[in-house]
């Protein structure tokens, strides 16, 4: 049984040589004898290992001295509470951009603390596109300014980010961590789940600026506050000790292989191939709007349920899994994380040319 291809938006396909590296040093890490999973984290090996994740990070994305690389637990969707309780803590408000389901339910998680404002949306659009950043006014009050810069379901990416001044902006890269080079400074708070682009499921990074880990809202817990895990190094309690060894073998592998520059460049490379065919296709369609397009998940669908079906289907016999598009939206989509490899999209669009040419 050799390995197929994984379309699976998260958890997703990792770079093989991690795994490789994970396997073998599974039953005796560096002459420990015993597995990163059994060992103490407040081991010295264990700290070698998150040190060295977090300076890895740093040096990948290049993170300024004046922002923490907290490495939580709780998902991506913990931050949905955290954010607004530890960020909108001055004005008591907060504006929201809606782009898709990530962000909707941010936002929905965000009036529970205070006045979470949507200033745009694109749900008129079934979330097809990215609005206009240069259109929307901003609070001068606002605590934060907040989007998900790629909707992993509705395959949008904003190319560009709103300016929101003074007014520090907070970004879910969940799906697009580490796709791009990245300029920290331009944001107050990035943060994303690992389990599409970095890592196993169950590690959350958060990078966020010294100065806005403040006293959070009255009533916080100890475990959602930002300043528990900052002051600790991520160890006030039992982190997600594995996922991030796991993390930290892939920010090893990206450096080995030429950074986010190099990986940017294999991403665009991927994704022009596959939607250099969908825009061709006179069975397949690009559901969002071209100038949005994400460059991890891609969309599409055929136009008949049926077909979209057939397709799904069809492509698993042939070892290109999960390929089917969201739950709450049908058709299909292809994640292109950054560990897909160019042969697997190719051999997609092998498959999907070959399909087209059955069921024209
Ligand atoms: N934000 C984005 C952009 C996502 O894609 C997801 C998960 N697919 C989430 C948040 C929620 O992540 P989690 O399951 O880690 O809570």
């Amino acid at each position: 049984m050799g390995r197929i291809y994984n379309f699976s938006a998260g958890p997703a396909v990792l770079p093989e040589e991690v795994l490789a590296e994970a396997a073998a040093e599974m039953l005796d890490y560096q002459g420990c004898g015993m597995s990163v999973m059994e060992m103490s984290h407040r081991s010295a090996a264990f700290k070698g290992i998150i040190e060295t994740a977090e300076q890895d990070l740093r040096d990948l994305m290049g993170i300024p001295d004046n922002y923490r690389v907290l490495f939580l637990q709780g998902g991506a969707s913990t931050q949905f509470a955290m954010i607004p309780m530890n960020l909108m803590t001055k004005h008591k408000a907060a504006d929201y951009i809606v782009s898709g389901s990530w962000s909707k339910k941010a936002f929905k998680e965000a009036q529970l603390f205070g006045d979470a404002r949507c200033v745009a949306s694109s749900e008129d659009g079934n979330f097809s596109y990215v609005p206009d950043v240069d259109a929307i006014e901003f609070s001068a009050d606002a605590d934060y300014v907040y989007i998900c810069q790629n909707e992993t379901i509705y395959g949008t990416l904003y190319h560009k980010l709103p300016e929101t001044g003074d007014v520090p902006l907070v970004a879910d890269v969940s799906s697009c961590f580490l796709s791009a080079p990245v300029n920290v400074a331009d944001y107050g708070l990035i943060y994303g789940g690992a389990q599409k682009n970095i890592g196993p499921a169950g590690v959350t990074i958060v990078i966020v600026r010294d100065d806005l880990i403040g006293e959070p809202l009255p009533g916080t817990p100890t475990m959602l506050r930002y300043d528990t895990h900052a002051k600790n190094g991520s160890l006030y309690n039992t982190p997600p000790a594995y996922g991030i060894y796991v993390c930290g073998k892939v920010f090893q592998w990206l450096k080995a292989n030429g950074g986010l520059e190099a990986q940017l460049e294999r991403n665009e490379k991927k994704a022009k191939l596959l939607y250099d065919y969908l825009d061709s296709s006179k069975l397949f369609k690009a559901t969002a709007r071209k100038e949005d397009r994400s460059i991890m998940n891609v969309p599409f669908v055929t136009g008949s349920d049926e077909l979209d079906a057939k397709f799904v289907a069809e492509a698993k016999l042939v070892g290109l899994e999960s390929i089917k598009g969201h739950r709450s939206v049908g058709g299909m989509r292809a994640s292109i994380y950054n560990a897909m490899p160019y042969e697997g999209v190719k051999k997609l669009v092998e498959f999907m040319e070959q399909f087209e040419k059955e069921n024209a």
